[in-house]
């Protein structure tokens, strides 16, 4: 296995075979030709792997699944049309109705929606812990708990996970976690090192870069059917699937949670996406090495000028000295911490004057992208929550938040330094 920003660049395509094109070509297509009866039926059965219909597996995404498994380290990976799709199949993946799982509280809102409220249709409980106040955990766990899941880089509170702990004990209880690595992408933490079972992405922030379209991707670690296999909480991997004329996932030798997922979910629900989606993202992994190196040097020397400023009461982020993330940032984060900065200038008024006087920074809400771009959270993305629920999640009238992007950071201080006066 190469290193990462090389697996990156060529993993998963032979530009030898085929037309030999140096880029990955777009397989806009919705099925494939089985050249026999015999070939078509052995797909179906597995008991030959190739294409079938697009919903299933395409060359094009399978190109995006292959590098993205081997730049995060994991054994595979499934591509979903959308991070939202990713987080609903790897929890959908291990919990059933009348279980639950477990739930970080610094957590993605759309996240939170879907765990709250659609799951909770459908009989999945959540039960929620804080992800830096390990004793919360443990008195969660039941027999019916089939996943813990956190954010490494929560989105948008940007604290950090302690995953050691966490991981230990879900481990004990032979539970998988579930980290979102979105914000921190393969390149600032890798999961698996420390032992997490499953990463989920948004490929919509960080991975395209530049805003080009949404998608999704989990990856599973090496090793993982160790856990699946023979855990009486997963049933559903080891007992006969009527679904699919009885198979029993177990018996298989492949990484068997993404197959499960793409099997079992992608083929009932179908949350997949375009090949030229996933065209795109391939070109957004072959920078994201360099990229993601730039947006925290960016990401840190603003939150240090934003720390000296006196109309700037407070400043999060997690190698900012001082910061109550940073003994966190400094054991789990490698190489720097990704462009989210948020600071508080005490007043809504106040942090709405500074969105509308921004001239590079754009008001949107999105992360990850080239463009740096500054949110107001109070009056756009948790604007529906009272004001006893915006304080839990961290948002104050007077927060503000940025994206930082990989323009030249003279310009970006000089666009804030205007805009807050
Ligand atoms: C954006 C985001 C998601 C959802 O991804 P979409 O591609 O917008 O569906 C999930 N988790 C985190 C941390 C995100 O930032």
């Amino acid at each position: 296995m190469s290193e990462q920003a090389t697996s990156a660049i060529h993993a998963a395509y032979d530009n030898r075979e085929g037309q030999g094109t140096m880029a990955v070509p777009i397989y806009q297509t919705t099925a494939y030709e089985f050249g026999s009866a015999e070939t078509a039926a052995n797909r179906f059965a597995l008991r030959e792997l190739g294409n079938i219909y697009t919903r299933l597996n395409n060359p094009t995404t399978g190109v995006l699944e292959g590098r993205f498994a081997e730049v995060e380290k994991g054994a595979a990976a499934l591509v979903t049309s959308s991070g939202a799709a990713a987080v609903f199949y790897a929890i959908a993946n291990l919990a059933a109705s009348g279980e639950n799982i477990l739930l970080a509280n610094k957590i993605y809102g759309g996240t939170l929606s879907l765990t709250q409220y659609t799951l909770k249709r459908f009989g999945i409980e959540t039960r929620v812990f804080d992800p830096q106040d390990i004793k919360t955990v443990e008195p969660l766990i039941d027999d019916k708990t089939r996943a813990i899941l956190f954010e490494s880089i929560s989105n948008p509170s940007i604290d950090i996970a302690d995953f050691e702990p966490i991981v230990e004990i879900a481990k004990r209880h032979k539970i998988a976690t579930i980290v979102d690595n979105t914000v921190a992408t393969p390149y600032l933490f890798l999961p698996f090192d420390w032992g997490v079972d499953v990463s989920v992405h948004s490929l919509s922030k960080y991975t395209s870069g530049q805003g080009l379209g949404i998608g999704g991707v989990i990856v599973e670690r090496n090793g993982l059917n160790e856990l699946l296999i023979g855990n009486p909480r997963y049933p559903h991997f080891n007992e006969p699937d009527p679904s699919y004329h009885g198979l029993i996932y177990a018996a298989l030798p492949f990484p068997l949670f993404t197959l499960r997922a793409r099997l079992s979910l992608a083929r009932d629900i179908g949350a997949i996406p375009a090949p030229f989606s996933s065209w795109l993202f391939i070109q957004g992994l072959e920078t994201l090495a360099l990229r993601i190196v730039k947006h925290s040097e960016n990401a840190l020397t603003i939150a240090k000028w934003l720390k000296s400023h006196p109309k700037v009461q407070s400043v999060n982020y997690p190698l900012l000295e001082g910061d109550k993330n940073y003994a966190y940032a400094k054991k789990y984060l490698r190489g720097g911490a990704s462009g989210l900065v948020s600071f508080d200038v005490g007043d809504f008024e106040f942090a709405k004057r500074i969105l509308n006087s921004t001239k590079i920074f754009s008001r949107v809400v999105n992360i990850g992208d080239s463009k740096s771009i500054i949110t107001h959270s109070g009056s756009t993305t948790h604007q529906q929550l009272n004001e006893k629920e915006q304080e839990a999640a961290g948002i104050t009238p007077g927060l503000v938040r940025l994206s930082v992007g990989i323009e030249d950071v003279r310009d970006l201080i000089a666009d804030l330094a205007q805009a807050i006066g």
